[in-house]
């Protein structure tokens, strides 16, 4: 089978729907054709700073959501970073054939080094892109699926896996993105020009996959439209009306013009009450899921450690033929 890799920052203590389709959706639908691997990945969260208490909790719970949006680690790999240190030793390498130019020209760190000022800005924030092409190279990965605001990340892979091959002989398989059409970046419903993101301030304007029902039935309804009645996906005019549109296409596996045929002649109302509730079902049952499994974390740790094993011993081979092919003595 061919292998797929993809990872999410324990960077809070829930994921939002914006992970949800992005990522976790399509993961779940990708485990029986392919070998997964989907990891935790804390040495990304570190990038920014991170209460240590926090993270570690965060953490198991993000693995915790993993499972209960269907992650199955009888069939799936699902492990935490940080207890493979191959990630961290291939991305040093790898930093050495990244030019720093072409780091610079990465937007995810030009927008968040830009919310706290530049100076703020940790040089692992900056050199992020160079451990994610290690996380994704490691495995011999053949497609990523990944929201829309990876895709750089995922070229620039492409790019050093080439560039590496073509200097140091055949190593790596060069991956390609996978990303879904219209949903592919879900943005925040009160400013619905900015994606929704994990790290971002404003909290009603996350649905958090945790979020207890009202709550999500709430932030829904209070989500920023227009004062037009209209449903229709207009990304320029209707920002808010088409981000809810993606949403309930994704929570329903329809198209979005079957969606706008549907609530034609129909107000903002019963249409805000159809996502909310469609956002409701899918995440009512996962929310009761986490937190049945969140009772039991040496249990979770069990099943992490277990594929963390796997993961370190396809990581370690990778590695080795690195070192062999660079140059540098073989790591012990
Ligand atoms: P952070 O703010 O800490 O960067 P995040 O919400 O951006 O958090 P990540 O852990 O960086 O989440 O990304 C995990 C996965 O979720 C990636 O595949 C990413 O493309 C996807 N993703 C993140 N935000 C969105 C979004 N708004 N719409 C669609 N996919 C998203
Ligand atoms: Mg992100």
């Amino acid at each position: 089978k061919p292998r797929i890799f993809s990872g999410i920052q324990p960077s809070a203590d829930s994921l939002h729907i914006g992970n949800y389709i992005g990522a976790l959706q399509q993961w779940e639908s990708m485990q029986d054709d392919y070998d997964a691997i989907f990891c935790i990945v804390d040495l990304h969260a570190i990038t920014v700073p991170q209460d240590p208490k926090a993270l570690r909790d965060a953490t198991r719970t993000l693995a915790v959501q993993y499972i209960a949006a269907g992650i199955d680690p009888a069939r799936s790999t699902m492990f935490v970073q940080s207890q493979v240190p191959a990630h961290a030793q291939l991305a040093w390498i790898l930093n050495g054939i990244t030019g720093f130019g072409e780091a610079g020209r990465m937007t995810q760190f030009k927008d968040k080094s830009a919310r706290n000022g530049a100076d703020a800005a940790s040089v692992g924030l900056f050199t992020y892109p160079v451990l994610m092409a290690a996380d994704i190279l490691l495995y011999d990965t053949e497609l990523v699926p990944v929201g829309d605001d990876q895709k750089q990340h995922v070229e620039l892979a492409r790019d050093l896996a080439q560039r590496f091959n073509s200097r140091f002989g055949e190593t790596f398989v060069v991956p390609k993105p996978q990303i879904q059409k219209e949903t592919a970046r879900i943005y925040d419903l009160q400013i619905p020009t900015a994606k929704m993101s994990k790290s971002a301030a404003t909290d009603s304007g996350i649905v958090w996959m945790l979020d207890e029902p009202a709550v999500i039935a709430k932030k829904i309804r209070s989500a920023v439209t227009d004062t037009g009645r209209e449903v229709r996906f207009d990304r320029g005019e209707k920002p808010g009306v088409s981000n809810l549109l993606a949403i309930l296409s994704a929570f329903r596996g329809v198209p979005i013009a079957t969606l706008e045929a549907e609530y034609e002649g129909r107000g903002y109302g019963d249409f805000k009450r159809d996502v909310a509730d469609a956002v409701v079902d899918a995440f009512g049952p996962i929310r009761e899921r986490t937190l049945e499994l969140q009772a039991d974390p040496a249990e979770v740790d069990r099943i992490l450690t277990t594929s963390a094993q796997r993961a370190h011993d396809l990581a370690s081979a990778k590695l080795a033929q690195v070192h062999e092919a660079v140059g540098l003595y073989p790591s012990l």
